[in-house]
């Protein structure tokens, strides 16, 4: 959804919302339920470069969807019951699973209080190298350097380029060409080098990413011990395993199950997939993730699930809560299906 062009995304969602067509659609696309993901929930911040905004929403229109959901009478349950529901064909009632990625510190400062008012269920993946203060939160480094220098060069295809960012637009358009540039990194190494030479050469310390934003293990030792709470694995340092060799990306997803269980003694069952988009996480991780044993993986990939899900169940797919479409009329089009329906060519499942 990232690489969808965001003003033709919205064009949809309204032109959906606003025709019915939504409604129209919704036997046919709808399905049984639907993953939600989150990543930070936290009050807007001034300033009008925030490439990465899509990646929260406010408390406001976060406790919005929530009741619009408990309204719309759906229920919210864990991944546990989730499971269970799939597996078992047990679709008399629709449901939502709300999950957040990473751990931020605002999911247990804001969200919780929000889910724990509502008795609502959640999950939070986490990848351990953020409470253990070694991740590295490289989109966040890439935006600080681009943020607080009017120039900066780096060294594309071993050729040195200098490149302009001292107006918001050129920041904005930097950002985008860096960050998909080094999504297009054939490796995952390569690409972590690349912005830990661009962060050391211009004062960022990336390090204080994870510290300033991230839950350590003792705040994340409050949500564990709540049984609202499901923690899941996210890997050990966040990497796209599709890009890591075979041994590599299997030990990312054991270890960081491994290290959860050592560090909050409850062990992983569901699996969340870093970046989680075609490029992140293939056959060969729902293979492996299903060998290790989660019960459930999932990616970023957007889509409601259908009953034909129980085949599939370390590939499934979420629908993001995205900063930038913060509209309640927006998530009822995602959960009606209508809109993923037609991003997937009307497929319920994904080609393999
Ligand atoms: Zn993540």
């Amino acid at each position: 959804m990232a690489a969808l062009k965001p003003t033709l995304v919205r064009g949809g969602l309204e032109s959906l919302y606003f025709t019915g067509a939504h409604h129209l659609l919704k036997p046919l696309v709808g399905g049984v339920g639907a993953i939600l993901t989150l990543h930070h929930v936290r009050p807007g911040r001034p300033g009008r470069f925030q490439p990465n905004r899509l990646l929260e929403v406010t408390p406001r229109f976060f406790t919005r969807v929530v009741e619009d959901l408990r309204r719309s009478g759906v229920d919210l349950v864990s991944l546990d019951e989730m499971h269970r529901r799939l597996t078992e064909g047990d679709f008399a009632r629709r449901f939502v699973c709300l999950t957040f990625d990473d751990g931020y510190r605002d999911t247990l400062q804001i969200a919780y209080p929000i889910m724990k008012a509502e008795g609502a269920p959640f999950a939070v993946y986490v990848a351990t190298s953020f409470p253990d203060r070694l991740g590295e939160l490289w989109w966040l480094a890439l935006e600080a350097v681009i943020a607080r220098n009017k120039r900066i060069g780096l060294a594309i295809d071993g050729r040195n380029q200098t490149f302009d960012c001292a107006t918001v637009g050129e920041k904005r358009a930097l950002y985008e060409e860096l960050y998909w540039w080094l999504r297009a990194r054939p490796a995952e190494p390569e690409m972590r080098q690349v912005v830990r030479d661009l962060a050391a050469c211009y004062g960022v310390d990336i390090a204080a990413f994870c510290k300033d934003l991230c839950m350590d293990w003792e705040e994340l030792a409050q949500l564990a011990a709540d049984p609202l709470v499901t923690i899941g694995a996210h890997t050990v340092n966040h990497p796209m395993l599709a890009k890591l060799p075979d041994k590599a990306a299997r030990s990312e997803m054991d270890l960081s199950r491994s290290i959860i269980e050592a560090g909050l003694a409850v062990r992983p069952a569901h699996l969340s997939f870093p970046i989680g988009d075609r490029t992140s996480a293939g056959p060969r991780e729902f293979a492996v993730a299903a060998e290790l044993g989660f019960k459930t993986a999932v990616t970023t990939r957007p889509g409601v699930l259908f009953p034909q899900h129980r085949n599939q169940l370390t590939r499934l797919p979420r629908i993001s809560l995205n900063g930038e479409y913060q509209r309640l009329r927006y998530v009822r089009v995602l959960l009606s299906g209508s809109a993923t329906a037609m991003w997937n060519g009307f497929r319920r499942l994904e080609a393999a």
